[in-house]
């Protein structure tokens, strides 16, 4: 029943056989000695099928904990001669895609699990989480299953968001485009250039209504890259700009001037 059990739990369920299992519950921590029943590989490089084997290694792969219990894989899996003679590599070792990739020391479920909580929390966030759900990772382990995601695909939106993003705050600013229908952010350009916005827009056409801040660069880019769409200011900025020269308003009068002003200017809000 235990190993039935722990069978149906393997991942690639039916390209592993379960072994043995030892179980530490000092450490509450679960081995699980799986071999893959794969009997031909494909060598990478002429992905012409082999069958004949050379040796055989073991790779052992953190995998999903099972409740309370941290557990490693111990995967024992085959090399193999590659028999086509135009072929460079003489020996391919096997590749089971379902369960983990070549050179990983986690197994795929394990790092879909990782990209889910730093989509969700982040890096430093998200580490401080693994621990209580017996994951071990640190923020930079998450970041970069992060980067291994490719990025969504995106229609051309008809209401375009332009603005600037801090990199690094004070530093370093890039341009973040938003769809403004679906309040989805679809681009981060690296620099503030006019000509970094001036070729997305032609390289993306069908935009029409683009909302912007009042920079001249942002409007420049605009004008060049879709000369046919509405530019229109956004209202965060049209708010910010009220704020700033209501403030230079009331700061040009003299001290009591200046609160009755302000006095007057809550009432009417
Ligand atoms: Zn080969």
């Amino acid at each position: 029943m235990t190993t039935q059990f722990l069978q149906c739990l393997l991942p690639g369920v039916n390209l592993l056989r379960l072994e043995h299992e030892e179980i530490d519950t000092d450490q509450h921590h679960l081995t699980v000695n799986v071999s893959s029943t794969q009997t031909l590989a494909q060598c990478p490089l002429r992905a012409n099928p082999t069958t004949r084997i050379h040796s055989r290694y073991q790779r052992t792969l953190a995998n999903l904990p099972c409740v309370n219990y941290s557990l490693t894989l111990v995967m024992q899996v085959c090399k193999f001669f590659c028999d086509n003679s135009g072929c460079i590599r003489r020996i391919c070792t096997e590749w089971i895609p379902e369960v983990t990739k070549p050179w990983a020391r986690k197994t795929q479920r394990l790092g879909q699990k990782l990209q889910i909580i730093g989509l969700a929390l982040g890096g430093a966030a998200g580490a401080r989480l693994c621990p209580q759900i017996g994951i071990v990772a640190c923020g930079s382990t998450l970041l970069n299953h992060l980067k291994q995601l490719s990025l969504p695909e995106f229609a051309v939106p008809k209401i375009l968001g332009v603005d600037d993003f801090a990199f690094c705050k004070g530093q370093r600013y890039g341009t973040i485009l938003v769809d403004l229908e679906l309040n989805q952010p679809i681009a981060l350009l690296a620099d503030r250039k006019v000509e970094t916005l001036t070729n997305w827009l032609i390289q993306h056409p069908g935009v029409e209504i683009l909302s912007r801040d009042r920079s001249k660069t942002h409007k420049s880019a605009m004008d060049k890259g879709a000369p046919a769409a509405i530019q229109v200011a956004d209202r965060f900025h049209l708010v910010q700009n009220l704020e700033e020269t209501l403030e230079k308003v009331l700061s040009s009068v003299n001290e009591l001037k200046a609160v009755e002003l302000a006095d007057v200017w809550t009432c009417r809000t």
